[in-house]
């Protein structure tokens, strides 16, 4: 199948890499020195990587000097739990039942090896959560909260801002996992009031293997990767200067609001074409309350992995859940955590839509989606 045939509705899991973040980071492979030598090409790549950590800065509406760059999401995550059990010797951190498991899976290992307790907030049926339990639990005794600024499979976005202010209150140090809000919401560090913040270039137009964690200037943090005095000693590791600076180059031409309101339209187009031409569908989340771009729809009667499957043959490209739970039969946690049943849960599939998207992409996936589920559906 070409290229030209295949529409991407899958925009959650990555993105499209933008041709003018390719073009920058071919001059970033092609200027090869290093940026801790101090000749020449080790300035220009020196330059490089700083030009692109204003960029990043300028993005979130943070400090240059307050951007890491790491290896992505998974790794900004991790870090900001490891730097908060070093950091404070607290061992109870809160977090919430939907996050994504590079924030459930850090937790539950240092649950193994120190004890660490992980206390997962509850959300309700729209996948938000639940502040007046958080509320009545934070106390100085916790040394971390880490709560997502927007799902990864239903789209909720949460309170951060407010969340932030409660877990101040205790001393306490607040992260968000802000990958699946980059491009999909404007996200502004100083008004959300957040000590640390993950983004993943790949998840808005960037490459993969490179992300940043922002760290609010005044807050301690916890050496990740021993070596040599890349990111102040912070980080050790010769910089993947493409990366990098393709990251930098995705967060300069991030999507406008107009952009991002268009994407929210497209995503509406499509769960209307849906509604009015299949029966017995529903839609996981709640789109009010949810970043444009993403629509996770049950479809009763229907094996999502088969559908998926039957999709990409047809050239449409979805998951079942997210990407880091394709390939297993387990439910996913996030709609679990919202009251969905396992069967609810194995017949639901997420469509995810992006800047590239296109509205011929939307009418011929509908027509595609229709009729793959009425032959799924008379054969079961
Ligand atoms: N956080 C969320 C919410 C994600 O959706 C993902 C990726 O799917 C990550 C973190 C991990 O990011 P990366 O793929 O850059 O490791």
């Amino acid at each position: 199948m070409g290229d030209s045939e295949i529409i991407y509705l899958d925009n959650a899991a990555t993105t499209k890499i933008d041709s003018a973040v390719i073009e920058k980071m071919k001059i970033a492979l092609e200027e090869y020195g290093n940026p801790n030598s101090s000749h020449e090409l080790g300035n220009r790549a020196k330059n490089l990587v700083e030009e692109s950590r204003i960029h990043v800065a300028n993005m979130i509406n943070a400090k240059p000097e307050e951007i890491i760059f790491t290896s992505g999401g998974t790794e900004s995550n991790n870090w900001a739990v490891y730097s908060s059990v070093c950091t404070t010797k607290k061992r109870t951190i809160f977090s919430s039942e939907i996050e994504h498991h590079s924030i459930h899976q850090s937790i539950h290992e240092f649950r193994k090896s120190i004890g660490t307790k992980g206390h997962f907030v509850p959300v309700n049926a729209d996948g938000e959560v639940d502040i007046n339990y958080f509320q009545e639990r934070m106390d100085n005794g916790v040394g971390l909260v880490s709560i997502m600024m927007a799902n990864n499979e239903i789209g909720t976005i949460q309170p951060i801002k407010k969340l932030a202010e409660i877990a101040h209150r205790y001393g306490i140090l607040f992260h968000t996992d802000a990958v699946q809000a980059a491009g999909k919401i404007k996200i502004d560090v100083k008004d959300l009031n957040v000590d640390m913040l993950s983004l993943s270039g790949h998840k808005f137009h960037g490459s993969k293997g490179v992300g940043i964690l922002y760290v609010k200037s005044g807050i301690n943090l916890h050496p990740m990767i021993s070596g040599g005095h890349q990111e102040n000693g912070y980080r050790a590791g010769t910089y993947n200067v493409p990366g990098i600076v393709g990251i930098g180059e995705a967060a300069r031409l991030v999507n406008s609001q107009e952009i991002m309101d268009e994407i929210g339209l497209k995503a509406q187009l499509f769960w209307v074409g849906m509604k009015t031409s299949i029966s017995d569908i529903e839609r996981n989340g709640n789109p009010n309350l949810s970043v444009p771009g993403v629509v996770n729809v049950c479809f009763k009667g229907v094996e999502a992995k088969a559908i998926v499957l039957e999709l990409s043959k047809r050239g449409v490209c979805c998951s079942s859940g997210s990407a880091c739970n394709e390939g297993t039969t387990i439910p996913s946690h996030v709609l679990k955590a919202i009251g969905c049943s396992t069967y609810k849960s194995h017949s639901s599939i997420r469509f995810s839509f992006s800047r590239f998207t296109t509205k011929e992409d939307i009418y011929r996936a509908l027509e595609i989606i229709v009729e793959v589920i009425k032959e799924h559906r008379e054969k079961c």
